[in-house]
């Protein structure tokens, strides 16, 4: 008797063995497809990994699968490989890392096709006097069914009142038919193209004759500074690859999906150019998967998880901003997605190109090791010339709501000059916190080991790491004393500063607060490009895709925010962040200048981000993180606990360094460090601590990881605690 061995979500890291369900023939099954099975109380959608001769289970502990769900795998088996290489990588349970590859209605076990790919129509010869007087409905219905000779969904039907129960009536007397219709593959279009693309300059035209003579997988790593037209590159290679009838998949970050990347991407290509954002509906999404599937979308524009979508006929895969943290899903499944799609190009045998202005140190020394094909930009595109840098030192200078006076006479003569101003502040809300003026006291999260952000609109105390809130209080927790004063400056108390000192001038905030209500980020970029003079203030949001054509002046508030950091990769976003910042000035006809306000006007790595630019910056941090035995000279994990009494993620996390200790067979060369409280060991109410793991040798440390994992998954201690592990972590905490 076969046995069929699924992959099902879930926390244990194995398969798991059912009996076929009634009238199922296994033999005919192909792994991929999906079972749908009872697993303790709930019902849950497997993933076929292999129909088995033999089981472990006892017999009378097998239990019958409820159904099997497709006759062909959803996933194609690219994808099933790439997943199932992404669950063992980053050693997370393969049920959960297939089902995470998966559109959220097929984990639910929906049918995998269109939403309206059912469809009605009437048959060619009915005749509507074949209907009796009485038959009034029946009547109704098929001229609803003749107003749509192209079809109409059971949806569509009852929403326009008809009854769908009165089908089969109309099926009997042979008045109507149902049939499937799908979105059409065979787009060729002799005219690929809306308009004509720009005449390429030398950097960008050897850029593309590069990506565009690579056969098979290649990948590249495309450095270009801000403004030097690596969207008109892609645009351009990208269309070599349609010409041959080919897809092309882009990543962007989180907020890097703004509707002024993908309109440049529909303007260009008039062939479909489909968007997986996260406004969409499950239903929607399910529907670009399956176009993107069958390769009637030609472009598709995602964020991470889009890298698991399948493409028909793969031509190439875009990462921009690559050195951006949000392709890295930081909990659950903890897959880097830019990591996934070499690895995904190596797999279908396709071109990777990850673009940016400021590589992350791990690219930059792929590229230097000769892993990725170096492409460079370092001019602006057109008439654009760099930005001009000023280090303002703010020791001693009084700041008014975190702006100095210098500062405010520069904002002054570029908003009276007719342009715009962008001011750069990372921090939303009112004040980073609230102090009692008597003795000191500050306003702290009782759930973390952070303070509460003062916000003004509406007025309360907000925790931005556990989301926790309460009003502001009126006397110190501490004396009693009324004397409360906030302490910092946010984008809420600049906005506010900026509109008493310019009040001519348009204030516009952007930050979350702002941009939450839909088509608010739209509004703030139409008001934006109108060009009058006004001043922006916002945090990153502001900082990735846009084109600001206006903006002759950027102000950085807070440049040193990065420099003392408990991360060892403070000072890389720090620098990626600022030169992005920068990169938003002068990017037409005007000149930029970018204003730094500084109190560590005279720090090495500060003025050598300044005068000589990204790409000596990130040099010497390369050559400090190889001396120091930090990645990306080191593969490194980490583990992470957390607990509900303070000491016992720790005491967890030393009880796994015992194992690593004493363990015999510890692969050569693998080194720990830690058990150590996390830099902020009390967050959202539990405690934290974290276990790193290091080794020269990518196998040895895979392998420690399994014994480990495999360890601590059989101890009952285990339990007491939250535990995961990160492999190759980008955030230290
Ligand atoms: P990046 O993505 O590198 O920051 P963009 O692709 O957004 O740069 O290009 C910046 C600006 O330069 C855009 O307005 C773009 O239309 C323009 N541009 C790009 N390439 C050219 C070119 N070859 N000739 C003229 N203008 C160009
Ligand atoms: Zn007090
Ligand atoms: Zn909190």
């Amino acid at each position: 008797m076969p046995y069929l061995r699924l992959a099902i979500p879930s926390p244990l890291r194995r398969l798991f063995d059912y009996l076929p369900p009634q009238a199922c023939e296994p033999a005919t099954l192909i792994p991929g497809v999906r079972v749908q099975v009872p697993f303790g109380r709930r019902e849950v959608t497997g993933i076929l990994i292999e129909v088995s001769e033999s089981t472990e289970v006892p017999l009378d502990k097998l239990k019958p699968a409820i159904a099997v769900l497709d006759t062909t795998p959803p996933m194609p088996a690219t994808i099933l490989k790439l997943a199932r290489w992404a669950g063992n990588y980053y050693q997370h349970p393969l049920g959960d890392a297939l089902s995470q590859a998966l559109p959220v209605l097929l984990r639910k076990g929906e049918p995998c096709e269109y939403a309206h790919q059912h469809l009605w129509r009437a048959t060619a010869d009915a005749d509507i006097a074949q209907l009796g007087k009485t038959a009034a409905r029946q009547r109704e219905l098929l001229l609803l069914l003749q107003e749509h000779p192209r079809g109409i969904s059971e949806d569509a039907i009852r929403a326009e009142g008809g009854q769908t129960s009165l089908l089969k009536k109309l099926i009997e007397k042979d008045l109507a038919e149902s049939f499937i219709h799908k979105p059409n593959a065979d787009h060729h279009s002799d005219q690929p193209l809306h308009e004509v693309p720009l005449t390429l300059n030398n950097e960008q035209q050897q850029a593309v004759s590069a990506i565009t003579a690579a056969k098979g997988f290649k990948p590249f790593l495309l450095q270009g500074v801000t403004g030097s037209g690596k969207t008109e590159v892609y645009l351009q290679a990208i269309e070599h690859f349609i010409r041959q009838g080919k897809q092309a998949l882009i990543l962007v970050p989180e907020i890097g999906l703004t509707p002024q990347t993908v309109a440049r991407f529909k303007a260009r290509f008039n062939l479909p150019v489909m968007v997986l954002h996260s406004n969409l509906t499950d239903r929607q999404r399910l529907d670009v998967w399956l176009q993107a599937r069958e390769g009637v979308a030609r472009i598709i524009i995602g964020t991470r998880s889009a890298i698991f979508t399948p493409l028909l006929n793969p031509g190439i895969i875009f990462i921009d901003e690559e050195h951006d943290t949000s392709f890295k899903q930081q909990d659950g499944f903890r897959y880097n997605a830019r990591d996934l799609a070499i690895m995904r190009g190596n797999f279908e045998q396709i071109p990777v190109v990850l673009g940016t202005a400021t590589p992350a140190i791990e690219s930059l020394y792929n590229a230097q090791q000769g892993r990725y094909q170096w492409l460079k930009l370092n001019q602006r595109a057109g008439n654009a010339l760099p930005p001009r840098f000023e280090l303002l030192d703010i020791r001693q200078l009084p700041l008014e709501d975190g702006l100095s006076t210098p500062l405010i006479q520069q904002i002054k003569s570029h908003l009276q000059q007719g342009t715009q101003v962008l001011i750069f502040l990372n921090r939303r809300g009112f004040a980073p916190t609230l102090m009692c003026h008597d003795c000191g006291w500050l306003a702290d999260c009782r759930r973390c080991d952070a303070h509460m952000t003062l916000h003004r609109k509406p007025y309360h105390l907000h925790c931005h790491h556990c989301d926790s809130q309460r009003p502001v209080p009126v006397n110190c927790d501490h004396c009693g004393s009324t004397e409360l004063k906030p302490v910092g400056a946010g984008t809420e108390r600049t906005e506010e500063a900026l509109q008493k000192l310019f009040p001519e001038f348009p204030v516009i905030r952007v930050d979350r607060d702002t941009t939450q209500r839909k088509n608010a980020m739209q509004q703030i970029m139409d008001r934006v490009h109108q060009g009058l003079p006004c001043i922006l203030i916002g945090t990153q949001m502001l900082a990735k895709g846009h084109h600001f054509p206006k903006v002759t002046l950027v102000a950085i508030l807070n440049a040193d925010s990065g420099l003392f950091s408990a991360d060892f990769r403070g000072m890389e976003r720090t620098a990626q962040l600022i030169l992005q910042v920068a990169g938003r000035a002068g990017r037409s006809d005007h000149p930029g200048k970018v204003v730094m306000q500084t109190h560590h006007a005279d720090h090495p790595t500060i003025t050598s981000l300044v005068s000589e630019g990204y790409q000596a910056f990130a040099e010497q941090e390369l050559s400090q993180r190889i001396a120091a035995q930090l990645p990306p000279s080191m593969y490194c994990a980490m583990f992470r606990a957390e607990a509900s009494h303070q000491g016992m993620a720790e005491r967890f996390l030393r009880k796994l360094r015992t194992l690593l200790e004493e363990d015999i067979l510890q692969p050569q060369g693998v080194q720990w460090i830690g058990p150590l409280p996390s830099p902020m060991e009390k967050r959202a109410g539990l405690f934290r601590a974290q276990l790193v793991l290091q080794s020269r040798d990518r196998k040895a440390l895979h392998q420690q990881l399994q014994s480990l994992i495999s360890t601590v998954e059989s101890d009952p201690d285990a339990r007491k605690v939250r535990w995961s592990v990160d492999v190759d972590p980008v955030d230290m905490f």
